[in-house]
């Protein structure tokens, strides 16, 4: 059973950015919930300060299982139909920043600890308290395990993330007063064909390049994609620019990476460019490698999952990026969680469904009793 007290009270402590007092809170009614539970806990401050939460459990023996969550929330904002830290109970659904994300998930991982007597595997969930600003990624790296489950993920088997890549594009013109527009090169008119040639080869990958892995939504199978972000030029309202700068995001998976997408684009503007007598040069940032984590654990839970929610489950990878990467390379990952694209989660009047707490907790406990 959800311990809906309990994710109340931590969806009322503002644990944001730059609330590191809210944030030890969070983490010490962690620590003294799981006590209250007979599990072992303990707080733990990483090197920069930020508060985290670790929970064993007194009998836990054999392959050591973490389970990932993370008590700090993005910022509330304005905009809320009602007050984002006094959270609610209606029609089945917790309302409140974090109550999804993530703080039902700690509840839903301490529930299941303390419900299983003798486990089979040595559970320990670890809950950090600067995930979404990304400061505890040198503290998640120093976790150690056997196999991780990260419960800051959606309602299906994830097994993988996309990759991000950045690409700068320069387009060179030549710069002249306004009055004498043929004296120039306008840097903005070649840079609206270079944009609209760039959603021309967004359509293109998401056609040609796909991965052999499912999406949570949207695509069948999860295809590079890419996508025009950022937009700089002019200096001044009566200059002829010599200059533009168009930044491309593009998230990569794992079949088309990110030296693919980047020779895949490059080559195609480029040659774009030059058919159009227009000047550009590029530059790139690697941001995140595509990864994936494939083997028996993820079938393993996958039936786990089905056994808990009655539905077949197949193996997704997610659209954007998650914290798998950063165990990835030396433990099997696997991600489920209760966040739904319709949760609101980083947005206004978030929500958890309540089923869906529960359902993450039968199967926190399914791993305990049966193994993984
Ligand atoms: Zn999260």
């Amino acid at each position: 059973m959800v311990d809906i007290d309990l994710l109340k009270r931590l969806v009322s402590i503002p644990s944001e950015p730059g609330n590191i007092e809210a944030k030890r809170e969070a983490a010490r009614l962690i620590v003294s919930a799981a006590e209250e539970k007979g599990l072992n806990a303990e707080y733990v401050e990483d090197s920069a300060g930020i508060p985290n939460a670790i929970i064993k459990h007194p009998n836990g023996r054999g392959r050591r299982v973490v389970f990932l969550v993370h008590h700090d929330v993005v910022p509330a904002g304005d905009g809320w139909d009602f007050d984002p830290y006094k959270p609610f109970v209606k029609d089945g659904k917790l309302f409140g920043r974090g109550s999804a994300d993530d703080k039902s998930s700690i509840v839903a991982a301490l529930g299941a600890l303390a419900s299983v007597d003798d486990p089979v595997v040595d559970p320990v969930v670890v809950s950090v308290g600067a995930e979404e600003t990304g400061e505890s990624e040198e503290f998640m790296r120093q976790i150690r395990g056997d196999i991780i489950v990260v419960l800051d993920s959606g309602p299906y088997v994830s097994v993988g993330a996309s990759g991000s890549l950045r690409i700068k594009i320069k387009v060179h013109g030549k710069q002249a007063h306004s009055g004498y527009p043929f004296l120039g090169k306008n840097a903005i008119y070649c840079a609206a064909k270079i944009l609209h040639f760039i959603e021309h080869l967004g359509h293109v990958a998401e056609r040609t390049f796909v991965s052999r892995y499912r999406a949570p939504e949207h695509y069948d199978r999860v295809p590079l994609r890419l996508s025009a972000t950022m937009f700089r030029s002019g200096i001044a309202g009566n200059v002829i620019p010599d200059s533009a700068e168009i930044l491309v995001d593009v998230r990569t998976v794992p079949g088309y990476d990110g030296e693919f997408a980047w020779e895949w684009i490059r080559e195609s503007i480029l040659s774009f460019a030059e058919s159009g007598g227009m000047c550009v040069s590029l530059e790139r940032e690697t941001l995140m490698r595509p990864w994936i984590s494939e083997g028996e654990h993820a079938k393993r839970f996958a039936d786990i999952v089905a056994d808990v929610t009655g539905k077949p489950q197949d193996l997704y990878i997610d659209l954007g990026g998650t914290d798998g990467v950063h165990f990835a390379d030396r433990m099997p990952v696997v991600q489920f969680g209760p966040l739904r694209s319709e949760c609101n989660i980083h947005g206004k009047n978030e929500f958890v469904y309540i089923d869906d707490v529960e359902t993450v907790e039968r199967v926190v406990e399914t791993v305990l009793r049966e193994g993984i």
